[in-house]
């Protein structure tokens, strides 16, 4: 068997893992590059095999750097069967039609502005292209080993990190390999704990935060503690936040927040074409995640939803203190730009990133301190206050992913470290070998791995 890693390596987008055993060929996700533009180029680059001649692709989560190179790889001649859990599958419903959406719009605001250096510029791929992708999904029971292709067998159990999302071994004659997925934290406020791993021979873990501990703070004190100073100062809250997962958990903090009055009644606008859809997704798997009934008919009210170009763009003349979450989570596109050019020039403001920012996003520059940020080619001035909440990772963290692979009730012959910017990869690898006698490697973009079975070793 064999293990090629064609995105999620030395960087935390991508995610496309390849696995050839015999001549079957399945891709463990499907994901987008993101971020740098050196990394958002590779989506433009032909993958190393052709895609017609995969067999079959398991989707460990919706989000779009697990997903959303799927309708590339179905207009390049992709179409076999994908794999994911009932809940991914409602996901990508949304997720991606409206990726093929903005990247439509984003080509064709280039061409308009005539700010690409391409002319004309073109998207990744269409809306269309994203509606043949959905009609291949096929979605799996959780815990159910099932036979996707010939020698080969799936099975998914909970991460914990977004709802639908899964650990996934893959089981073939020559061995198992559990792949972690985005592996959540215990202590979710929304999601329930990840469930423990699978037994296999190798394992590929994610390093999101693998060179961090979180620090134990509480997500409804942090929050309203930001929000009430960006109120007293009359500004305006605009929270980028991913639309799917990220913008459910902080309606539930706000709606709690507001309930016990630790913040003040101001108006809040939930920014996101897709947000009812998803708030009713995740009502509709009312097992998969640890809201009560009540508790997801206060995040359903908690905001108005904002669904009109006009009434978005009304938004950006409000003068009193509000909360806008909108997305994305990283202010890499979407209706949040539009805010960031309104709000971030005044000081009374507070632009607040609710998630992990990966090296080259605008989330990114806009953390790491910059005066000013490119937006729609203008150059922003920033003098918002800018923050970033630590308490809200969808992650597990340095010693929550150790005690994960610890709790393997077989012990792994081989760890793989993916999934995090090289530092992050590379301290989780040291301290996984401080803590577990195992063979750990950091693997390359592009790297293939020959998988011996212990057996034939
Ligand atoms: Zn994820």
């Amino acid at each position: 068997m064999k293990l090629t890693f064609l995105g999620g390596a030395g960087t935390v987008t991508g995610s496309k893992y390849l696995i050839e055993s015999g001549s079957q060929r399945l891709l463990v996700d499907c994901g987008l590059f993101q971020g740098l533009k050196r990394l958002r180029e590779r989506n433009w680059q032909p993958l190393p095999f052709a895609p017609g001649t995969l067999d079959a692709v398991v989707l460990t989560h919706a989000h779009l750097d697990h997903s959303g190179f799927l309708p590339r790889l179905v207009r390049s001649g992709f179409h076999g069967p994908v794999y994911c859990t009932a809940a991914t599958r409602d996901l990508l419903g949304i997720l991606l039609p409206d990726s093929a959406w903005l990247q439509e719009e984003e080509a064709e605001f280039a061409n308009r502005r005539r700010y690409s250096k391409h002319s004309p510029a073109l998207p990744l791929y269409t809306v269309a292209d994203a509606r043949q992708a959905l009609r291949l999904l096929r979605p799996i029971e959780w815990s159910a080993s099932v036979a996707v292709v010939p020698g080969i067998s799936l099975c998914f159990s909970p991460a914990g990190h977004l709802l639908g999302a899964a650990s996934v071994l893959v089981e073939a004659s020559s061995g198992r390999i559990l792949f972690s997925g985005d592996l959540g934290r215990p202590d979710d406020c929304v999601m329930r704990p990840p469930a423990l791993p699978s037994k296999a021979e190798w394992v590929v873990i994610e390093s999101t935060y693998g060179d961090r501990r979180h620090p134990s703070v509480d997500a409804e004190t942090e929050l309203a503690g930001l929000v009430n100073r960006a109120v007293q100062r009359g500004g305006v809250t605009v929270i980028p936040s991913f639309a799917v997962g990220r913008a459910q958990v902080l309606l539930h903090l706000i709606a709690r927040l507001k309930a016990r009055a630790a913040i003040a009644d101001v108006p809040v606008f939930l920014n996101s074409p897709m947000a009812t859809d998803v708030t009713h997704i995740y009502a509709s798997h009312a097992g998969e995640h640890r809201l009560t009934a009540e508790e997801c008919k206060a995040m359903c009210t908690a905001a108005r939803f904002v669904n009109s170009i006009d009434e978005s763009k009304s938004l950006n003349r409000l003068t009193g203190p509000a909360i806008i979450v909108s997305a994305s989570g990283m202010a890499t596109g979407g209706r949040v730009l539009h805010h960031l050019k309104a709000f971030a020039p005044d000081e009374r403001n507070l632009i607040l990133f609710a998630g992990h920012q990966a090296a080259g996003t605008r989330g990114a520059v806009l953390v790491g301190g910059a005066d000013e940020v490119k937006i729609h080619g203008q150059w922003i001035p920033v003098r918002a206050e800018i923050a970033q909440l630590q308490s809200l990772s969808a992650h597990a963290d340095r010693d929550q992913l150790v005690a994960w692979l610890k709790s393997a009730r077989l012990q792994p012959v081989r760890v793989f470290v993916t999934h995090g910017e090289p530092a992050a990869a590379d301290a989780l690898r040291h301290y996984i070998r401080r803590e577990i006698p195992l063979e750990v490697t950091v693997p390359e973009q592009g790297e293939s791995i020959q998988l011996e079975s212990p057996g034939t070793s």
